[in-house]
């Protein structure tokens, strides 16, 4: 075992503060990774509150990984010491399931999750990316291409990945209508990709301040959803709606906005129940409701491979983990701009 350092957080009140743990050495297939930054997802807070239940502490979260290569097991030839890879929301899952075998690994029933899953290796819980050390199966291990700002490219791993997954599912494309719910993390990258993809995109959103930034990250148009009067210039419009809102909420107004066989794709996840949907809304016109996980790992090197080509990357606030605290209570106020990110690589515990 090897020592690295990071933050944890001990209880679902207590700030995140310093914390010392264990990695395994390396096994024949791993990679062990230095991690220069590490994305703050929503999911992070949702977990170190304790708001989907099953926290294990102390919990090191993060899982938007992005490091360079240190050392290789000697069965791990994919990597090299010194490659820029990534790691996102999973480090194994079986992989002789059907999902699995599918190349969709996070709709496995024995995915091991990078935090807060059971750890097989050491009989305890994983630690994510709060930390300066990572050591991971070379099939879960993503490249990197150069060209990416490594810092921006972090929040691919899972931003990323959760907005580019729906989209390319359910086949958006030229000269359809999309609309993304909530500018965030997840939803600053659904409208890139939407808008790479060449659809028209709207956003929806409850920040009026957020219009301008909107338009610069490829929405054409902005709606309101506090003047509940612009659904209605909307109703029946849509092909596909992703909603990346972070607490419940009333669903009815979206899918009216939706055309006849429209998908309303849900990611976020509130820690309560949306209010139960109109049926009506959806059998009339053959509308459906749908949710979506992450990505598997072959499309997450595929989403990341895109956004080389594309020059796409998260607009971030790079932060020292320090600040970590304070990031979450801004992220709350839906006060980031689009996505926090740890810098690691200058991280030195006291
Ligand atoms: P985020 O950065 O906090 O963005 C959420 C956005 O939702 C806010 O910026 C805000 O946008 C909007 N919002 C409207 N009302 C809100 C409210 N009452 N509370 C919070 N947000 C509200 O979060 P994120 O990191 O993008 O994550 C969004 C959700 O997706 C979380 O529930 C997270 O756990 C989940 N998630 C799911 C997956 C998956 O695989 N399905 C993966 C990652 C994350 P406006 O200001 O524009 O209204
Ligand atoms: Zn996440």
């Amino acid at each position: 075992m090897r020592n690295t350092h990071g933050y944890a957080a001990f209880d679902p009140q207590s700030p995140l503060g310093p914390f010392s743990f264990p990695r395994r050495e390396p096994l024949a297939d791993d990679v062990v990774i230095e991690i220069h930054y590490c994305g703050v997802c929503h999911s992070d807070l949702h977990q170190v509150r304790n708001e989907w239940h099953g926290s294990s502490y102390p919990m090191v979260p993060g899982h938007e990984i992005i490091g360079q290569v240190l050392e290789t097991g000697a069965a791990a030839t994919r990597f090299q010491a010194g490659d820029w890879v990534g790691v996102g929301c999973m480090v194994d899952a079986c992989g002789a399931c059907p999902e699995c075998q599918d190349h969709q690994e996070q709709y496995c029933d024995h995915t091991t999750y990078t935090y807060n899953s059971p750890d097989p290796h050491t009989g305890l819980h994983t630690y994510g990316g709060y930390s300066k050390l990572v050591v991971v199966n070379q099939r879960f291990v993503l490249s990197v291409d150069k060209s990416l700002d490594p810092a921006a490219a972090a929040p691919l791993l899972c931003a990323g990945i959760t907005t580019y997954s729906p989209l390319r599912h359910w086949g958006v494309k030229p000269g359809q209508k999309v609309g993304v719910i909530g500018l965030g993390g997840l939803g600053h990258m659904g409208i890139k990709f939407a808008h790479a993809f060449g659809a028209e995109v709207a956003l929806f959103t409850t920040s009026e301040h957020k219009i301008a930034d909107a338009k610069k990250l490829g929405a054409d148009q902005v709606i309101l959803t506090k003047h509940t009067e612009q659904f209605a210039e909307h109703a029946l419009s849509f092909d596909f709606i992703l909603d990346t809102v972070a607490a419940p909420h009333n669903l009815d107004p979206y899918t009216a906005c939706l055309k006849r066989d429209g998908v309303l794709c849900l990611v976020g996840v509130p820690d309560q129940a949306h209010p139960s949907p109109n049926v009506g809304n959806l059998i009339f016109k053959r509308r459906a409701i749908a949710g979506s996980l992450i990505g598997g790992i072959r499309e997450t090197q595929e989403m990341l491979d895109f956004c080389a080509e594309h020059g796409i990357q998260s607009d971030i606030e790079l932060i020292p983990l320090s600040e970590i605290n304070h990031a979450y209570e801004r992220m709350l106020r839906s006060d980031v701009k689009y996505r926090f990110v740890l810098d690691l690589k200058n991280y030195a515990p006291t």
